[in-house]
């Protein structure tokens, strides 16, 4: 198969609040998309008022699944029940496999003002629910800067761009992950793994995406689902772009959902809530 991906389907967030009331927008996770296999959220928090965002997100639990953090600016302090602890800076991401469970906390800190991130949720295989909690925390500088074509550049921060590999490993769905910056007119063609889940969400600018004789226009705060096949073409607006293109192999199993827990039925469900409430996250 040698297709270039077509758009399925575009649609945009909604303004929600979580944690201590912490201002987002849900993009991912809302009644309009519930999920798409194998990513279960997606939120991109942005504001300049410290406000909607300094109260951030107490002590919560997760189990089942993954949470990515990705920051373009500002700066969130995390800590967790078992001693870990860390504060990403801009630029950085953390994949943490929360696994059979931890209960962490996560803190926005400003700097000058302006906090602008992602959280993505990404679910594991019924057979790695209960694996360990393991972070990986990864500093601006070892994600992979390059350029790949012409007004193109790319921050790689998972799966393969070219020769180019990014420095998240050992994930249960092979995930791609993204931070493309096209200038005004700039084009690239990506080849993705062809059988994968796929978006591009536009957090700057606009673009299209797709064939060329089936390219659609997708603008700043859209999300556009991708069709299966082996690339994606985009080309920037006049304005340039900011695009996040996130893949990943699905899952193809069920999915029982409770808040911050996410296993395969509502058994598994009602043991988290029992061991959570029992301490034993
Ligand atoms: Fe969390």
């Amino acid at each position: 198969m040698n297709e270039s991906r077509t758009l399925l389907r575009k649609l945009r967030g909604r303004a929600a609040s979580d944690g201590a009331g912490v201002r987002l927008t849900r993009i991912i996770g809302t009644p309009e998309l519930d999920a798409f296999d194998p990513f279960l959220l997606l939120d991109e928090f942005r504001s300049d008022d410290p406000g909607d965002y300094v109260a951030g997100f107490p002590d919560h639990p997760h189990r089942g699944f993954e949470t990515v953090t990705y920051l373009l600016a500002g700066r969130m302090r995390h800590g967790d029940n078992q001693g870990n602890s860390g504060l990403l800076g801009p630029g950085s991401v953390q994949w943490m496999t929360a696994g059979r469970g931890i209960v962490h906390s996560e803190f926005p800190e400003q700097q000058d003002g302006l906090l602008w991130g992602f959280q993505l949720w990404v679910n594991l295989p019924a057979a790695l629910k209960m694996t360990a909690p393991r972070y990986q925390d990864i500093a601006p500088e070892r994600i992979p800067e390059v350029i790949t074509a012409p007004g193109v550049r790319a921050r790689v921060v998972a799966g393969r761009l070219g020769e180019v590999q990014g420095p998240v490993e050992g994930i249960a769905i092979d995930p791609v992950y993204v931070d493309l910056t096209l200038a005004g007119g700039a084009g690239i063609d990506v080849p993705l793994p062809a059988a994968h889940n796929a978006f591009v969400y536009v957090y700057d600018g606009g673009l299209s995406a797709g064939p060329e004789e089936g390219a659609a226009d997708v603008e700043q705060g859209e999300l556009a689902l991708l069709g299966k096949g082996s690339t994606v073409l985009m080309r920037a607006a006049p304005q340039g772009c900011g695009v996040l293109l996130i893949a990943g192999r699905p899952l193809g199993e069920p999915v029982a959902r409770y808040g911050p827990f996410v296993m395969n039925t509502r058994r598994e469900i009602e043991q988290a809530l029992e061991d959570f409430r029992a301490g034993r996250l």
